[in-house]
């Protein structure tokens, strides 16, 4: 009888957040005050989207990072419980709201959106710590950039000391030290990002594998820059490419980049090679944009394979 097979473990050092979204006719001007339709409290953040994409993929999950002592702080912890993942590690800081977004948004889809980052952007040593107890026997350490870059930069070089592979989601956009690509395995930007680190535009294929290429000659283990609905291109030491998308119906684009970040996170802890591992990820992107939210459009591993055998 074959072994039961071991879960990959991947911790996940990052945002927490809910988005307040209202819907309305039209934005409210300067001192207006209007009558909206609908009012949607949903939990997000980049660090909490994949760790719930990872999670629903079969991995375990552990998080790592801050809630406020408000109401948002507890339903952001049982919302993440709720899907499997692991938030012992998360701290819940007195003194700071939780991280949230304030969304207008109107008929056409028009948005007007204030993000606070709160409790997110007080993480500091004592996360990285929390990190280091929490990369005791884990496959894969992942991040993106909502809090602080000292405190990811802390997680990446302990994780480094472990032999537990980085990867870095580079978002938002936003420019990197030298030391972050030398501590990083693999890094993830989308076009928008892509473009903001190399200094050049990345609107098509071509330009993506310049700019991979260009990051990998950075120090990054491997770049892969993602395309959206043109696809992924991505660049190592020995090989080079361009992983077509799967062809589906976009309904939300929204959490693509955090289904394929935690996809990715998942399928190389489980020992995937590159070019299979990030088709697996862009098939749970893929899957994502056919519903609408973040945490709620998230696919389980049987969607995910559905569409890896066509
Ligand atoms: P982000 O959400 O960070 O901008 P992308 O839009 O590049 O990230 O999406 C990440 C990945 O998800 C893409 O590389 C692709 O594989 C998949 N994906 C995104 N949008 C689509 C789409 N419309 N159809 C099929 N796959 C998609």
């Amino acid at each position: 009888m074959a072994a039961p097979q071991r879960r990959p473990v991947v911790v996940v050092l990052g945002s927490i957040n809910m988005d307040v979204v209202v819907t309305a006719a039209r934005l409210p001007v300067a001192g207006e005050t209007i009558a909206g339709d609908e009012l949607h409290v949903t939990p997000g953040g980049k660090g909490a989207n994949q760790a719930v994409a990872a999670s629903s993929l079969g991995a375990e999950v552990r998080m790592v990072g801050r809630v406020g002592e408000d109401a948002f702080g507890p339903m952001l912890l049982e919302g993440l419980g709720s899907h499997g993942v692991d938030v012992s590690r998360v701290a819940s800081d007195p003194e700071s709201s939780s991280g949230a977004a304030a969304i207008l948004l109107d008929a056409d889809r028009q948005n007007r959106i204030v993000a606070v980052y709160g409790a997110n952007m007080r993480c500091d040593d004592a996360q990285v710590r929390e990190a280091e107890a929490a990369l005791n026997g884990a496959d894969c350490l992942l991040l993106q950039l909502e809090v602080p870059l000292e405190t990811s930069l802390g997680a990446a070089r302990v994780a480094r000391c472990k032999g537990v592979p980085v990867i870095l989601d580079p978002a938002p956009a936003s420019a990197l030290p030298a030391e972050a690509y030398a501590l990083v395995d693999v890094l993830t930007p989308n076009q928008v990002e892509a473009a903001a680190l190399v200094g050049h535009p990345v609107d098509d294929v071509d330009e993506g594998l310049r700019a991979a290429r260009e990051l990998l000659r950075r120090g990054v283990g491997t770049a892969i820059v993602t395309l959206g609905d043109r696809g992924t291109v991505y660049a190592s030491a020995d090989a080079a490419g361009h992983v077509p998308p799967f062809y589906v119906e976009a309904v939300d684009t929204v959490a693509a980049g955090d289904a394929f970040g935690g996809a990715l996170a998942v399928a190389l802890a489980d020992g995937m090679g590159l070019a299979s591992a990030i088709r697996f990820a862009s098939a749970a992107g893929a899957v994502a944009v056919t519903r609408p939210g973040a945490q709620a459009a998230m696919p389980s591993r049987d969607e995910v394979e559905r569409l890896l055998r066509g």
